[in-house]
C-alpha cells in the first residue's frame, strides 16, 4: 500500500496502465462505436461509469488532478495562467514548482516501482515528472529525449523506431498510446500514466470522420495493451462542445469591454485556456475569472449575472468553496458560460481570425462530464461508487489500484 496526499493505493499484479484521452466526451465513443472494437469490448465486459472533471474544465487542471487524486485548492493547478495582484503580472502556472503536493507518480516511483509517463504535449512535461525517478518525455520533443532529463534515450530511433508525428497532427495522440504499448514490450512497468492532446477534438465533432479515424487508431493501440495483460483505465481531462452562433460565428462575449460599456468597470479578465499553443480555441473557453476593485463586485456581478449566455456567476469565496479552487489564483468572480457560449476579455485581445471557421471549446460544467473505462469489472464497492455518478476523473489511480483485484 502507497499512501498519497492522504489517500491509498495498492499494489497491482500487473502493469496498470493510466489513460487521459484530452477532450474525448462520451459522445465522441458512442459514434466511433463501430470503429473501436476493443474499447467496446471493455465497456461489455469491463466497466464504464460517466465521472465530473474537476473546474476549470481544461487540460492541465485536471490532469493535474488526477496525478495527484486531489481537486486544485490543494495541488495549486487552476489553469495554464494566473494573476499575481502583488506583482502586477500575468503568469504561466505550469512550472514544478507550482505543484504543490507530490504525485501518484512520484511516489510510487520512489517505493522502487517501475513507473513511465507519456504526454503529447511538452508543456504538461515538467510537472507531471516533478520528483520522479523513471521515464517521462513528450511525443512532442520525443527526438530530443535524453537520459538526464526524461530517463530515456534514442526514442525515436529504438523505442518507436520512428519519428514522432507534429503537434497539430492527430497522430501525435496516437504516438503516445503506441509509446506506451512498446514501453511494456520492452520492460515490466508498475505504472504508466498516457496523456494525449485534443487537438482533432477541438477541429472536430464526435461521429466526423477524422474523429472515428483517430479513434479508430487508438482503439487499436488500447487493444495492444490489453493483449499485454494490462489493467486499463481511460478518463478525459474534460469534454467539448461547439461554441458558435446559428450562422457558425463562434459566440463570445467580451467580459471586459461588456463591463467598461455597461456599468463603466475596469477589470482584467484571466482565461486560464490561454496556451502558447493556441491556434484552435483563440484562447476562448467556458470559464473566466475576474479581477476588479471590491467597490465594484457587486455591480459587475449583477451586469454579469444578466447576460445571455452565462450560467453561473460567483464570488471568490463562492467559487472556491463550490470547486474546490485556491482563493489566491482566481480572481473576485469566477463565471461560467452555458453550452453554447464562450468567454472573452475584449475582441482585439483574441486572434479571432484563426477560429472563423467555428469554434469548439470546453471549460465550464457543460464538458465537465467524462466517461471511464476499465478493461476488467470493478469490484461491487467501486462499481457502485462509478454508477453514483459522483465519482471524479482525478479518482482514476484510486478505482485502477483499489478496485479491481
Ligand atoms: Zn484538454
Amino acid at each position: 500500500m502507497i499512501t498519497v496526499n492522504g489517500r491509498s493505493y495498492k499494489e497491482q499484479h500487473a502493469p496498470v496502465v493510466a489513460i487521459c484521452m484530452d477532450g474525448t466526451s462520451m459522445n465522441y465513443y458512442e459514434a466511433a462505436a463501430s470503429v473501436m472494437p476493443n474499447l467496446q469490448r471493455f465497456i461489455k465486459t469491463g466497466s464504464m461509469g460517466l465521472v465530473h472533471s474537476v473546474i476549470p474544465a481544461f487540460t492541465n487542471p485536471n490532469n493535474m488532478a488526477i496525478v495527484t487524486g486531489t481537486t486544485p485548492d490543494k495541488n495549486g493547478i487552476c489553469g495554464n495562467y494566473w494573476y499575481d495582484r502583488k506583482a502586477d503580472k500575468e503568469v504561466m502556472m505550469n512550472e514544478p514548482s507550482d505543484l504543490l503536493v507530490p504525485t501518484i507518480l512520484s511516489s510510487f516511483s520512489q517505493q522502487n516501482k517501475k513507473v513511465a509517463v507519456v504526454t503529447a504535449k511538452d508543456k504538461l512535461r515538467k510537472m507531471l515528472s516533478k520528483d520522479l525517478n523513471g521515464i517521462c518525455f513528450s511525443a512532442e520533443y520525443a527526438d530530443k529525449a535524453n537520459l538526464a532529463e526524461n530517463g530515456i534515450d534514442n526514442v525515436t530511433t529504438s523505442l518507436m523506431e520512428k519519428e514522432q508525428p507534429g503537434i497539430y497532427d492527430p497522430d501525435i495522440s496516437v504516438y503516445v498510446i503506441e509509446a506506451g504499448v512498446r514501453l511494456l514490450k520492452k520492460d515490466k512497468y508498475d505504472l504508466l500514466y498516457l496523456t494525449t492532446t485534443d487537438y482533432v477534438q477541438h477541429k472536430y465533432p464526435p461521429g466526423a470522420e477524422e474523429a472515428n479515424n483517430f479513434l479508430s487508431k487508438i482503439d487499436y493501440w488500447l487493444g495492444e495493451l490489453d493483449k499485454l495483460g494490462a489493467i486499463i483505465g481511460v478518463t478525459a481531462d474534460h469534454g467539448m462542445q461547439g461554441k458558435t452562433n446559428p450562422d457558425g460565428t463562434p459566440k463570445v462575449l467580451f467580459i471586459e469591454t461588456i463591463l467598461k460599456e455597461v456599468g463603466d468597470i475596469s477589470s482584467r479578465v484571466i482565461l486560464p485556456i490561454t496556451d502558447p499553443y493556441v491556434v484552435h480555441h483563440g484562447a476562448l473557453g467556458g470559464y473566466g475569472t475576474v479581477y476588479l476593485e471590491q467597490k465594484d463586485i457587486k455591480k459587475a456581478k449583477e451586469i454579469i449575472s444578466s447576460l445571455e449566455g452565462v450560467e453561473l456567476v460567483l464570488t471568490n469565496a463562492e467559487a472556491s468553496a463550490r470547486f474546490n479552487l485556491p482563493p489566491d489564483k482566481i480572481g473576485e468572480l469566477v463565471l461560467l458560460s452555458d453550452a453554447r457560449t464562450t468567454i472573452g476579455r475584449a475582441r482585439e485581445w483574441h486572434d479571432m481570425d484563426k477560429i472563423k471557421e467555428g469554434l469548439r471549446s470546453h471549460g465550464s460544467l457543460h464538458t465537465s462530464i467524462v466517461p471511464m473505462i476499465f478493461n476488467r469489472k470493478l469490484n461491487s464497492e467501486y462499481q457502485q461508487r462509478l454508477d453514483s455518478g459522483n465519482a471524479r476523473n482525478f479518482d482514476l489511480f484510486d478505482f485502477l489500484s483499489n478496485g479491481i483485484s
